[in-house]
């Protein structure tokens, strides 16, 4: 029996190359638009992009509510950069009155790391993986704080920002502050694909 597909939320940002990297890991994915679309999903990827702008979309196209209610229901998903954002459950340095999904016990910091440092590269471990994955951060938040319910997968390793986390899991949801889609390989794509399945086996 072939298993739901896995959805990427295609609103905004990098939809495609979640897409390809999902379909190369042999999973069904489809691109969410509609409250109809979410139903039919296993498990959702929410794209890095403009937060702000992800979460007006989503009220516009009558997501928001659905997609509360799935999280809520235990909907696996996993949420880079701006998608990390709309899963916490607390955000800082937002626009005036931001709105999130929430269910991750997190309260992330917006556009972290600063306006001198951007975007950058870096190689971190992540629990779980036994070579080092390559971050790309692209003006990304960062973990502030966790919930401990959190399951912190990496923090980073150099510089400024050194300790500071930029993955997490809690239950059947999972968040990076980096682009695991840009960075090359699909490790971390596999991670959620698990995650998926582990949730939704009966
Ligand atoms: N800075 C963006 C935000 O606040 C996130 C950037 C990204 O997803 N690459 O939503």
């Amino acid at each position: 029996m072939s298993s739901p597909p896995i959805g990427v939320l295609a609103l905004q940002g990098d939809v495609r190359e979640h897409l390809r990297l999902l379909t190369s890991l042999g999973v069904e994915a489809v691109a969410v638009r509609r409250p109809s679309e979410l139903d039919a999903v296993a498990g959702l990827v929410i794209p890095g992009g403009e937060s702000t702008t992800m979460i007006r979309l989503a009220r516009i196209f009558d997501l928001i509510e659905p997609l509360r209610a799935r999280i809520k229901e235990g909907m696996p998903a996993f949420g880079t950069c701006a998608g990390m954002i709309l899963l916490a459950d607390r955000v800082l340095d937002g626009i005036e009155g931001q709105e999130t999904l929430g269910g991750l016990d997190i309260t992330v910091r917006r556009n972290a790391f600063g306006r001198q440092v951007d975007s950058f590269e870096e190689d971190i471990h992540l629990a779980g993986l036994d070579e080092p994955v390559h971050a790309v951060f692209i003006r990304a938040p960062w973990v502030e704080s966790a919930g401990e319910d959190v399951e912190v997968l990496a923090t980073v390793e150099e510089g400024p920002a050194a300790g500071r986390i930029v993955a997490v899991r809690q239950g059947p949801l999972m968040a990076t502050s980096f682009h695991p889609e840009v960075g090359g390989g699909s490790r971390i794509h596999r991670m959620f694909v698990d995650l998926v399945a582990q949730h939704t086996s009966t």
